[in-house]
């Protein structure tokens, strides 16, 4: 969204997939049933022994009454193109970051998004001139990570100029004036906006028997498995509750970690070789605050009574440890 990286140099084809010998079917996923592992792709009726359904959280910016024309869907890839062409043509004024729902996937990045929005203003000499706000619907940030490091990332945001107005919940947007109004009566002008849309399962998930009350699989904490023998649901689709009442946050180094606990057991039950393995609730995340610098929380959050995270100051360290990440991801696992 700042243009920091165009898609080709993140993208990678799914196809380099078939090197390692899997058949890679590219459609539409319009049927899963569970109690047969059948589903329908693009027409085609695919059967196994074992069924994951990873197939991530549905963006519905359509929810929220005017949000779609209002401003930019920075979650997916077209959203985030098109807000930085217009953040490359914007040269002054009310810059808003909005959260539209409460839980969305990666509970850090719209807090990165205005502190790297807020860097890339200064790099361009506009930052005088712009104010930037960020709206959220949520009480504080990544309160999964539990109030300590919530005050810690707040408290980088608002070092850096940015207003932060939590428990502001968006109920409508009006694109022609360029306003947000809030259920708690608040109001919010801007000139340009950058927002995070609700999220939901996918439709075929949602129409599979699979979604519970949450609105989102239930699975095992530890295999992933889900109400049906052989069917696993891992990533954003699955939900698993924490003690403190939140559900593990929706993250890619979440999904990663589950992936390898279910693929080992998948295959150590038809191969019968290798260790059962389970996936414990660890994991981290890099905070992207500008100015080539991440800070870095980690930590375990099945941890009880709450999750035990621990924040690691910003520094140009995690920064590169981030970028080496993405390297690892494109070029040494596809
Ligand atoms: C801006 C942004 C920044 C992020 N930063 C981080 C970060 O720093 N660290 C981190 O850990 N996580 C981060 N995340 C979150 C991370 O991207 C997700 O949690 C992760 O991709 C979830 O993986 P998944 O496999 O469950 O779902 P996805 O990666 O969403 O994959 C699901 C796939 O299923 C496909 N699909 C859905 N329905 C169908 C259908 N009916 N037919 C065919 N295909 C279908 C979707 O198109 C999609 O390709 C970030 C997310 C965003 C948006």
């Amino acid at each position: 969204m700042t243009g920091g990286r165009t898609a080709r140099q993140i993208s990678r084809p799914l196809a380099r997939v078939a090197r390692r010998g899997i058949e890679v079917v590219h459609g539409e996923i319009e049927h899963i049933n569970p109690e047969a592992r059948e589903v329908v792709v693009s027409g085609r009726r695919l059967t196994g022994d074992y069924l994951v359904v990873a197939l991530g959280a549905e963006l519905a910016p359509g929810s929220i009454s005017g949000l779609a024309e209002a401003g930019h869907n920075v979650y997916t890839l077209a959203g985030a193109e098109a807000f930085r062409d217009a953040f490359a043509e914007f040269s002054g004024g009310k810059l808003v970051v909005l959260t539209a729902a409460p839980a969305y996937k990666c509970p850090a990045a719209p807090y990165e998004a205005a502190m790297l929005l807020e860097a890339a203003c200064r790099t361009r000499g506009i930052r005088a001139g712009t104010q930037i706000a960020l709206y959220a619907a949520e009480p504080g940030p990544m309160g999964v990570a539990g109030p300590a490091v919530s005050a810690a990332v707040r408290q980088m945001v608002e070092a850096k100029g940015i207003a932060y107005h939590p428990e502001h919940q968006v109920q409508t947007a009006d694109a022609k004036v360029r306003r947000l109004h809030f259920a708690n009566g608040a109001e919010a002008s801007y000139d340009l906006l950058a927002f995070v849309p609700p999220h939901r399962a996918p439709r075929v998930v949602r129409e599979s028997g699979l979604v519970g009350e949450s609105g989102w699989i239930s699975v095992n904490r530890h295999t992933l498995e889900t109400k049906h023998a052989g069917v696993y649901a891992l990533g954003d689709v699955a939900t698993i509750p924490l003690a403190l009442g939140k559900p593990l946050p929706k993250a890619g180094v979440f999904a990663g970690a589950q992936a390898e606990v279910v693929a080992t057991n998948i295959a150590r039950a038809v191969t019968g070789k290798g260790k059962p393995t389970t996936f414990n609730g660890d994991g981290g995340c890099f905070i992207e605050v500008g100015d080539g610098m991440a800070g870095f929380g980690q930590g375990n959050f099945y941890a009880e009574p709450v999750p035990q995270i621990k924040l690691r100051s910003p520094g140009r360290l995690w920064h590169g440890a981030k970028v080496l990440l993405e390297k690892d991801w494109l070029w040494r696992r596809l």
